[in-house]
């Protein structure tokens, strides 16, 4: 008997993704060296868009870590729209999120786009990140959870809750590995915004699993200036965590500047969310 019909049967429930469903479980606590996300205190992830040089990712790491925040972010294999875009350093991108860690503690948050690719981040990663695009890769969700680290999993932006779960279903039966569950904004209408942020999603997500949830304001606004009135309503709403981009110079930044915090803006941002989870208890 697999371990996903044993756990069923064990729960007693016919919940049809029964892994990641709340049924008679303890809300999970995923923890990477320092960063802890779930069991109450605010954990946050913060970091560049793309790791695009030694200096660029090391003065923000310090930026990360006196801020109190243990995740720094940074991807190193970038998904982009256009071919002709910047793609990341790969593997150097990598090496520089290494010694950022030897330098900082804070644990690496990074993003693998390829099943083929997973032995290779998993070597510098402390968290493998599924970016919005690859949700539905099954392969890539198959070799993230077999990996043994804990795998942010981000909601595509065309995914209902139901794929979503069945997105995360698919890392756990790969591996009793632990996930986090990312919402990072939706497909809508709507165009003052790069993706809609629908936050009802937190509320929801943490009533139906045991998974934590962490939201992205970058990504699900898109413009600098919403980030943080959205990371605050994500606190309020009950997110266990944030994942933020920030950079020192958004205007020069090689992937999505418009939506980067400067460090002043981050830092700010991060002292109202604390606010707001401490007027809640947390
Ligand atoms: C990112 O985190 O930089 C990223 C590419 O995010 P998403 O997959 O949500 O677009
Ligand atoms: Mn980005």
């Amino acid at each position: 008997m697999n371990t996903a019909t044993d756990k069923t049967i064990r729960n007693g429930a016919a919940s049809p993704h029964p892994l990641v469903s709340a049924h008679g479980r303890q809300p999970a606590v995923v923890r990477a060296r320092g960063l802890v996300l779930g069991g109450g205190p605010l954990g946050v992830i913060a970091g560049p868009c793309s790791v695009e040089s030694r200096s660029q990712l090391l003065d923000l790491a310090h930026v990360v870590r006196e801020s109190g925040a243990r995740g720094l972010r940074g991807g190193a294999f970038k998904p982009r729209t256009s071919p002709y875009s910047f793609q990341g350093l790969k593997e150097k991108g990598l090496e520089l999120l290494a010694l950022a860690r030897e330098q900082t503690g804070l644990a690496v948050v990074t993003e693998v786009m390829a099943p083929e690719q997973v032995p290779l981040v998993a070597r510098y990663a402390d968290v493998l990140q599924i970016g919005a695009r690859n949700m539905q890769n099954y392969p890539l969700l198959e070799a993230a959870g077999a990996a043994g680290l804990p795998v942010l999993l981000k909601r595509g932006p065309a995914a209902t809750m139901e794929e979503f779960l069945f997105a995360a279903e698919y890392v756990l039966k790969a591996g009793d590995g632990q996930v986090i569950l990312c919402e990072r904004g939706i497909r809508s209408f709507e165009d003052h915004v790069r993706f809609t942020l629908p936050l009802a999603s937190v509320p929801h997500l943490k009533s139906v699993t045991h998974l934590p949830v962490v939201v992205d304001p970058s990504h699900g606004t898109g413009h600098a200036h919403l980030v943080a009135p959205m990371a605050r309503a994500a606190v309020a709403a009950g997110a266990d965590g944030l994942l933020v981009e920030i950079h020192a110079d958004p205007a020069r930044a090689l992937s999505d500047g418009p939506q980067a915090l400067t460090p002043d803006e981050y830092r700010r941002m991060l002292a109202e969310c604390q606010a707001v989870a401490a007027a809640l208890g947390r």
